[in-house]
Formats: C-alpha cells, sequence, structure tokens
C-alpha cells in the first residue's frame, strides 16, 4: 500500500467511508475476474494482487471445506483466521483441528474476544441472551478488526445464493480498511457438493444432524427441510449477519 493510500485510509476510515483507491482496485479486479474459475481468483489475489498481505477468515462451519481445500493448494502457509467466540459448538472444534491438519494448513490463527472486555461486557458469558448485535461486536467484530490489522485484503467464503445483501456479490469488493475477495461467489450447493465429492472433503458433523450453516451453538438452529439455508441462525431474530461484513465492521453496506 502506498504512502497516499495509507494516509487516506486513515481519514476516510474515521468518517466510515470508502478510499477511492481501494474502490478502484476492486472494481478492476471485479471486472477482470468477472465469470473467472475461482482458484484463478484466490491464485491472482494471494501471489499477484496482496502477496503476504492477504488472510482468508474460516468459520470452519458446513460449507468452509471447499475454500480451506482450494487454499491449501495454492498457500498452505496462507494465514487463516478463526475466531473462537467461546461460544462455538464441541463438533466445529475438532472439525478446525481436523481440516488444518487434514490439509497441511500451518498459519491457522485462532482468534479470542480479550479477557478483560469479556470480564467487563459479558462477565457472565450470555450476553448472546439480551443483546446479540453486542454479543457478535465483542466476539467477532473487534477481535477480527485486530486480526486484520496490517492485511490489505482478506478472503471470505459468501456465496450468492445465500440470497440478502450477497445476492449481487462480485468476486472483488472493497471496504474502507480492505479489499475482499470472494472467490466463491458465483457458486451454488451443486458446486459445493461437486467439489466435496470430487476431492472426498469430510462434511462438518452437524450437516447431517441438519444444520446447514453453522455459528456459534446459542444461535444456531437445525433448519427444516425447504427453508432457507441460513434460517437457524438467530432464529426468530431480525438479526441476520454477524457484522464482519457490516458497515460498524469496514464500511461496506
Ligand atoms: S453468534 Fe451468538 S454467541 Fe456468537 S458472537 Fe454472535 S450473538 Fe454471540
Amino acid at each position: 500500500m502506498n504512502a497516499r493510500v495509507a494516509s487516506l485510509e486513515r481519514e476516510n476510515e474515521a468518517a466510515g467511508e470508502l478510499v477511492p483507491e481501494r474502490a478502484l482496485v476492486a472494481r478492476r479486479l471485479a471486472v477482470q475476474f468477472s465469470g473467472a474459475d475461482a482458484k484463478d481468483i484466490l491464485r491472482h489475489a494471494i501471489e499477484t494482487a496482496f502477496p503476504g498481505r492477504i488472510a482468508l477468515v474460516s468459520s470452519f462451519g458446513a460449507e468452509s471445506v471447499a475454500l480451506l481445500h482450494l487454499v491449501s493448494e495454492i498457500d498452505a502457509a496462507l494465514p487463516v483466521i478463526f475466531l473462537d467466540t467461546g461460544k462455538h459448538f464441541a463438533q466445529t472444534l475438532s472439525y478446525r483441528k481436523k481440516l488444518a491438519r487434514q490439509f497441511g494448513l500451518i498459519n491457522v490463527r485462532d482468534i479470542v474476544p480479550e479477557k478483560a472486555k469479556l470480564a467487563r461486557r459479558d462477565p457472565e458469558g450470555d450476553l448472546w441472551k439480551r443483546d446479540a448485535d453486542a454479543c457478535c461486536t465483542l466476539r467477532k467484530v473487534e477481535p477480527l478488526r485486530e486480526a486484520l490489522d496490517g492485511f490489505d485484503a482478506w478472503i471470505t467464503g459468501r456465496k450468492q445464493f445465500h440470497g440478502g445483501g450477497r445476492l449481487h456479490l462480485p468476486a472483488f469488493e472493497a471496504s474502507a480498511r480492505h479489499v475482499k475477495v470472494n472467490p466463491l461467489a458465483r457458486w451454488r450447493q451443486d458446486d459445493i457438493d461437486a467439489y466435496r465429492a470430487a476431492h472426498d472433503l469430510p462434511p462438518h458433523p452437524l450437516v447431517a444432524q441438519g444444520y446447514p450453516s453453522i455459528g456459534c451453538w446459542p444461535c444456531t438452529h437445525p433448519v427444516a427441510a425447504g427453508e432457507d439455508i441460513r434460517a437457524g441462525r438467530w432464529r426468530g431474530a431480525a438479526k441476520t449477519e454477524c457484522g464482519i461484513h457490516g458497515r460498524g465492521f469496514n464500511g461496506t453496506a
């Protein structure tokens, strides 16, 4: 990142606005890689566009395995950030270990919330019952913001078929602090299933129990046939996202 972009970033971060140069870079890459293969997008982002300045953020959830496998084939030492909220299912924690071992990922970083903040803002560990947004901010948004300091870009597993704000997701997008890379944006459920089958990848153990989307245990429920894939997340609440892709985190809508 040159000095001018860094300076603009500081100014615009304070105002919660996009850095023009960063937005231009993201737009140019989005056009260049519109319709490109997921592995080509990833390889370009990791080796050419942001070498040494990019990380993958993974929940090690129901759909994470394909992206983790793709990354491991390009650079098994790429930083992989796992937000260990303290509220994950035990199955997710063991899946995280299993996949890292199986794929040879040597730089998985377990990012935990700050102890002092937990003691002050969620001493009983039940903030999720009273204010899920505040809980996600404490356990996900703030730790991720710190973990991504020093990176210019991060890779997400978001996909257009999840709907909502993801319907028109491009392969590259800008935020105030980073370029976000969405190599699987155009993948459908069939693509995920086909990739998993072709590479004989292990499923998250909770998928077979009716969880097609998996986050923290207090806020994740099984989904009935025909329901939206994310219907079990914060079931019964208006909340649909944890906040790491929202304006509060990085300036995107
Ligand atoms: S998903 Fe639930 S438990 Fe996890 S951080 Fe958000 S509100 Fe808290």
